[in-house]
């Protein structure tokens, strides 16, 4: 079987969940194999593996599971990108749109130094307006966004087509 094939099997799709409508990605059963974390992670490195990157960039909440051992794997320090109020230090906001309203990502001020190659990762990309908030954070905090690295696109959000044009995207499985 096929790497991506077995990781796909070891996620489990939860129907309206967290409301009515969502196909929630349940990535827990990959996590608590093992074989499976390791090559999930491997794979959410390899496009950007000899790209030099410094700090990978994760996603509240679920980037926070996967992101740190991405981070170690390219060699890199680890930065959580939070939603608002969360981070105790002094901060930059960035504000996205969801299906009501608005909300908004932090990043605390001094987290990446002026010319960090930066790498962004969730477990998820949906709509794609967490992580284009993580992107311009990054690059207010003085990075340069290397990529994004999802293991699941939704692809039939079009959430990549809110992201940076000329940078880099990659998700590992696509439904
Ligand atoms: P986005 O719409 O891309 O800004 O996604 C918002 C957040 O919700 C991201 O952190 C995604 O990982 C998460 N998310 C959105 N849709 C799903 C889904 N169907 N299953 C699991 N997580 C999701």
């Amino acid at each position: 079987m096929s790497t991506t094939h077995e990781l796909a099997q070891a996620i489990r799709t939860v129907p309206d969940f967290p409301r009515p409508g969502i196909q929630f990605k349940d990535i827990t059963p990959l996590l608590s194999d093992r074989d499976l974390m390791a090559k999930a992670v491997r794979a959410l490195a390899e496009p950007y593996r000899d790209h030099g990157v410094t700090k990978v960039l994760g996603i509240e909440a679920r980037g926070f599971l996967l992101g740190p051992m991405l981070a170690h794997h390219l060699g890199a320090g680890f930065v959580p990108v939070r939603k608002r109020g969360k981070l105790p230090y002094h901060t930059y906001a960035e504000e996205y749109t969801l299906e009501y309203g608005v909300d908004a990502v932090e990043i605390h001020r001094d987290a990446l130094r002026e010319g960090d190659r930066v790498l962004i990762h969730d477990d998820v990309i949906a709509t794609g307006g967490t992580a284009s908030a993580a992107g311009r954070l990054a690059r207010k905090s003085g990075g340069v966004v290397l990529g994004f690295s999802f293991l699941i696109e939704l692809g039939f959000l079009e959430g990549r087509g809110r992201l940076e044009p000329d940078v880099p995207v990659h998700a590992v499985l696509r439904y």
